[in-house]
């Protein structure tokens, strides 16, 4: 999580504020990581989160914030059918999704250390949103990253991974085995398998992305923004190849 606290702003709604401005080492970025489910963005968001400071935007963590009644308010009935469709480990609809970063867009997207966005866009539609409420911002995307691994190591990554149901600390039963098994070693809290990391629901999710990731790849590709990263190895050696990318795009001053 990053530590000047904005995640949180993202995850709690529009009005949240980003708080604690701190100097970045780079001129700001604005981008955009895609890869399907397991890759491993997610630790490569908060790796570079703690790098360049960037306000982290992850439609995923939404969603299971409001899962676990995040917000304290019972779910709206969109927000009750998206949170449906994540168990079964389906795509929420654009609109929803869609609607929730508009929501957060006049603070975040125009967050002065700039964004990172991970998970979103996931389809075609979403990444059109997205470039108009970037335009509406008078804003560019710098660049957009996309990792890629072989579908056995997802879904081993996927299959293996567990989470406290107290503190949130994250568990590879193989990669990261807490001490005593099924306990957390931060909290002693009881470790869990999130439902949509269940077989079923890891294989609908990976049919989804590739169901629609490419027309994204495309939109991209078409902006000349696509970096590509082989995401197979440890993430600090995958770290390494996108801190080539984030030099490129923003050099260190
Ligand atoms: P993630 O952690 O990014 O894999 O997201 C978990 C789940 O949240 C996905 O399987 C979807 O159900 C939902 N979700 C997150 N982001 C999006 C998005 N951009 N479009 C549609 N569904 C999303």
């Amino acid at each position: 999580m990053n530590p000047s606290g904005d995640r949180i702003a993202w995850l709690q709604g529009g009005d949240a504020k980003c708080v604690k401005p701190r100097p970045f080492p780079t001129s700001p970025l604005h981008l955009v990581l895609l890869g399907p489910p397991g890759v491993g963005k997610g630790t490569q968001a908060e790796l570079i989160v703690a790098a360049c400071g960037a306000c982290q935007l992850s439609t995923g963590d939404i969603f299971r914030n409001a899962a676990k009644g995040g917000s304290g308010a019972p779910p709206s009935p969109a927000m009750a059918t998206a949170l449906a469709a994540m168990r079964r480990g389906e795509l929420v609809s654009d609109d929803t999704v869609v609607e929730l970063v508009r929501e957060r867009s006049a603070e975040c997207l125009n967050c002065e250390r700039g964004f990172l966005l991970d998970g979103f866009p996931r389809t075609a539609e979403q990444a059109r949103s997205l470039d108009g409420m970037l335009s509406q911002l008078n804003r560019k995307l710098d660049g957009v990253i996309n990792y890629f691994a072989p579908e056995n190591l997802i879904i081993e990554r996927l299959s293996g991974r567990r989470v406290c149901r107290k503190c949130r600390t994250g568990y590879h039963v193989a990669n990261k085995p807490s001490k005593v098994s099924g306990v957390c070693d931060a909290c002693g809290g009881e470790l869990m398998q999130r439902d949509d990391d269940k077989p079923e629901a890891i294989r609908t999710r990976l049919q989804a992305y590739a169901a629609t990731c490419n027309p994204v790849l495309d939109h991209y590709r078409k902006q000349g923004l696509l970096h590509e990263i082989e995401a197979s190895g440890d993430p600090k050696s995958v770290f390494a190849k996108t801190s080539v990318v984030l030099n490129k795009l923003a050099p260190a001053s």
